[in-house]
């Protein structure tokens, strides 16, 4: 069972830039800032700005075209990085055994070196 969206999470305090970020893109659909704690060169986190706990909620709940505009997001912003001829990794956890800690959804963007088998 998916949780309630709670926009106290840190994710929705920076959509709403009530703390800050690094961020590095944003349009109508999604914002993209850098991780506070990198595990590659490029270690950005492309967020929805609508209210998704997770990949799993997002998926069932969003209606299709605001599907279209995050994926799209997170395509854009690996191209704005340059990434795309060297290549890039997109990761979401979900839940408990992914170690998911922030309950807005997030896909975690590694790129900018040869990645190793698991990051995140
Ligand atoms: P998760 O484990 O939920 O997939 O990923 C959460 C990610 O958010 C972690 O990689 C963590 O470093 C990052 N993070 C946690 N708090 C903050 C914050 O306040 N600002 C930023 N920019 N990243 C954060």
């Amino acid at each position: 069972a998916t949780l309630p969206y709670d926009d106290q999470n840190i994710f929705a305090k920076i959509l709403r830039g009530e703390i800050p970020s690094q961020r590095v893109y944003e349009d109508d659909w999604a914002i993209a800032f850098h991780d506070i704690a990198p595990q590659a060169p490029v270690h950005l986190l492309v967020i929805p700005r609508g209210p998704y706990v997770s990949w799993d909620d997002f998926s069932e709940r969003a209606p299709a075209g605001e599907i279209a505009g995050f994926v799209r997001a997170v395509g854009r912003v690996a191209r704005d990085h340059g990434l795309v001829a060297a290549g890039y990794r997109l990761l979401a956890n979900v839940g408990g055994d992914a170690g998911q800690e922030v309950a807005h959804l997030h896909v975690h963007l590694f790129g900018g070196q040869p990645l190793g088998p698991m990051l995140a």
